[in-house]
């Protein structure tokens, strides 16, 4: 569906008379294209004063393979007296503060190069998790502060600028390559104000990077439209072998999205008492599943009907549930699979007439939570994406004023697209990944509500 008044105000009278009414002016995001790079323009690097290089060795391996143009911070000022300089990137390496005055090093960086960032201009701060830290308050503390700072980067710089926070295990740096491949591209346009936890676990794989999931077969549910269809197509351009799950009814739409991928079309209903068993007989041993499937029936509680309710709960949270336990307990996942759930911010943050969809969302975060915990000691994910308000038919049925609300009140002052809840998919599903497990990312352009 189509955002009308973020499309008048992309130029000329209609940009003129909504700043002068202090109306939203979004800026259209910058989103990736076949054969764009990693890093679209210069760098600016800062690494706080420290022992520990672990980080910022692995940083300066990751421009240099990337051919960057970088500036460190001590030669921000002679770079910046060229007032034409702009930075596409900046990356703030904070492992070695480990008191709050240490943090004036991220004060005195991001100061430096506020005013010049570029549009869809990319911040990543590394960072140290909890494991690391708990036994050192100052250095906890400090650590845990750059979030606050990050959250509060991206909702000042506005102008599609994201700001993200990879909490990094010592021992982690081998997986930054993947985290970075994907937060200082283009691919991450909707996803701001996030902390991603690195953990130390599994070998980095080399695989093809034009054909990331080369050889992978992925089943995607709800894969007849919106977010579903996006993902279809985002896994096939790298390389995976799909197979597109939706009810028997929409047999005609699902066969349009498979055979323009050439993927197969598997007509089921996810709340199939077998359906676990039928996914099995269609498609194998698999490497991935999407479960993305998902309604809405939204009343307030005093008006919900208990059908309204059950239906939600059935397929947001116990058709998830189900299929993977069928799975995993009958050898329907390969010993690398991925498995990523479809959660929503109103499992995080509750929404008014979504008592039932809130609380399956939620529950869907429960299960990856406690699932990635059994994969503890395997090189198995599971992690859960957690859309904002994206430009679906879903949203297309929620009344004007509330959906203007809702694609307005985040850090970009618009919805997102399907395409960028499907490369964030694609990212937590590559081989690359393994890193990442019982993660929950929101894409919402840092939505206010729940953050
Ligand atoms: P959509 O309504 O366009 O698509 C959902 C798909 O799921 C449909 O094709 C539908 O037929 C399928 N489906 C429903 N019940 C099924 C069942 N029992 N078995 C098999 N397939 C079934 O919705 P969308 O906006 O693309 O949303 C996709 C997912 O993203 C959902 O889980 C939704 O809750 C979540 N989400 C969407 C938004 C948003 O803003 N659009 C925000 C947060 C979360």
């Amino acid at each position: 569906m189509t955002d009308r008044y973020g499309e008048l105000v992309q130029k000329g009278l209609g940009r003129t008379v909504a700043k002068n009414l202090g109306l939203p002016t979004p800026i259209k995001l910058d989103r990736h294209v076949a054969g764009q790079p990693v890093i679209r323009g210069e760098v600016a690097l800062g690494v706080a004063t420290g022992d520990d290089t672990s980080v910022a060795d692995c940083l300066n391996q990751f421009l240099q393979n990337h051919d960057a143009k970088i500036t460190t911070q001590d030669k921000l000022s002679e770079r910046l007296a060229d007032e034409n300089a702009r930075f596409k990137v900046a990356i703030f390496d904070v492992t070695n503060i480990k008191d709050v005055a240490g943090l004036t090093q991220v004060y005195e960086f991001f100061h430096t190069i506020a005013r010049r960032i570029k549009s869809s201009g990319r911040i990543v701060i590394i960072a140290r998790p909890e494991c690391c830290t708990d036994t050192d308050i100052g250095f906890a503390l400090a650590q845990r502060a750059v979030l606050g700072f990050a959250k509060s980067i991206a909702k000042e710089f506005k102008k599609g600028i994201s700001a993200n926070v990879l909490y990094t295990q010592i021992g982690a740096e081998k997986h930054l390559p993947h985290a970075l491949e994907f937060f200082l591209s283009a691919k991450s346009a909707y996803v701001s104000g996030q902390a991603v936890k690195l953990t130390k676990r599994g070998d980095v794989i080399a695989i093809d990077d034009k054909k990331p999931l080369k050889g992978k077969k992925i089943l995607v549910t709800g894969a007849s439209r919106g977010i579903g269809e996006a993902v279809v197509n985002i896994l096939a351009r790298d390389g995976a072998d799909v197979y597109c799950l939706d009810v028997p009814a929409l047999l005609a739409d699902l066969q349009k999205v498979a055979g323009k991928v050439g993927g197969h079309a598997l007509p089921l209903d996810i709340t199939d008492p077998n359906a676990g068993g039928q996914i099995i007989k269609a498609c194998g041993v698999l490497d991935g599943i999407v479960h993305n499937a998902g309604v809405t029936r939204d009343k307030t509680i005093a008006n919900m009907s208990a059908d309204k309710w059950e239906m939600v709960l059935n397929i947001n949270l116990n058709a998830i549930y189900q299929i993977n336990t069928h799975l995993l307990t009958n050898n329907g996942f390969s010993d690398m699979a991925r498995i990523v759930c479809v959660s929503s911010i109103s499992g995080i943050a509750g929404n008014v007439g979504q008592t039932n969809y809130a609380m399956s969302k939620a529950g869907v975060i429960g299960l990856v939570e406690a699932t990635a915990k059994t994969f503890k000691d395997t090189t198995k994910t599971i992690n859960a994406v957690a859309p904002g308000f994206i430009e679906t038919k879903m949203t297309s049925t929620i009344p004007f004023a509330i959906r203007e609300a809702g694609r307005r009140m985040n850090s970009m002052s618009q919805g997102g697209e399907p395409v960028d809840v499907a490369e964030t998919i694609a990212w937590l599903l590559s081989p690359k990944a393994v890193g990442i497990n019982g993660q929950v990312v929101r894409v919402c352009g840092q939505s206010i509500l729940g953050a």
